[in-house]
């Protein structure tokens, strides 16, 4: 990236610098690949492109059926431009089948077709290993006000729906993924981040029996091997239907 640009913040999986206008931001998409909290780290060349490129898709996506999301346009092959916005220290996990952290802190077996969408919100906060909070903690916090919650909640099932639909067109099952949302100049609540491999998991449904292949960063957490082809194939399948 240009000197020209100020780091304003560097994540785990992405940078985020300055741009010309004060309301926007570009942020690149890095190799990186972290899992537990940073205990488990890996690089992937070729990781931060795809994830970049597919974010941008379902990006599109998403804003042609009208979600307000940060995304304005690609820069390049692993940098987008996006709204600047203030995000909201809440990880909003929604899961249609059960798997990770809900099989181990539950009695809920691997693989169970949830009857609805589980909401799982965290707190996006490091030190303290990014804990399951409730509404009630985030109230107490003042993180949000319980109607920006509800407003984001409400927006993250929207977001299932187009989503869950969209990967079944694509042979892939969308077991659970997590989003982040921000405030914008104006105030208005968008949706930031990125959505791919990376923080949603994919299953492939082209198998005939009822194995689980996933296509998404279990490949690292779990040590299973292809994660750039899996990341490929994610990408390939959705050039494919576009
Ligand atoms: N996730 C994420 N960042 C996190 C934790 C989870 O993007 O810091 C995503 C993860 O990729 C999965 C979903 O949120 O799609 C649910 O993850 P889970 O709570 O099961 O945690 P994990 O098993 O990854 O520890």
């Amino acid at each position: 990236m240009n000197n020209y640009y100020e780091l304003i913040y560097e994540g785990k999986a992405k940078k985020v610098f300055s741009h010309d206008d004060a309301d926007k931001v570009i942020i690149e998409f890095k190799d990186d690949a972290t899992a537990f909290n940073a205990l488990k780290k890996a690089k992937f060349e070729g990781k931060g492109k795809l994830n970049c490129l597919i974010s941008a898709r379902i990006f599109e996506i998403l804003v042609k059926k009208n979600i307000p999301t940060h995304f304005l346009k690609l820069k390049n092959e692993n940098t987008m431009i996006a709204k600047k916005i203030k995000v909201i220290p809440l990880e909003i996990v929604l899961r249609n089948t059960a798997y990770g952290s809900l099989c181990k802190q539950t009695t809920i077996k691997a693989g169970t077709l949830l009857a609805k969408p589980l909401i799982d919100i965290y707190l996006k906060n490091d030190d303290l290993n990014d804990p399951l909070i409730t509404k009630e903690r985030i109230e107490l916090m003042n993180i949000i006000s319980p109607k920006e919650l509800d407003l984001i909640i409400d927006s993250t099932l929207k977001i299932n729906v187009i989503l869950k639909s969209f990967f079944k067109n694509i042979q892939l099952q969308l077991v659970d993924f997590k989003l982040e949302f921000g405030f914008d100049s104006k105030n208005n609540i968008l949706l930031g981040d990125e959505i791919s491999p990376d923080n949603c998991r994919l299953w492939d449904l082209n198998q005939k029996n009822d194995t689980i292949v996933s296509l998404d960063k279990d490949r690292f957490r779990n040590d299973l091997g292809g994660l750039i082809e899996a990341y490929s194939e994610i990408n390939r399948r959705i050039n494919d239907f576009i």
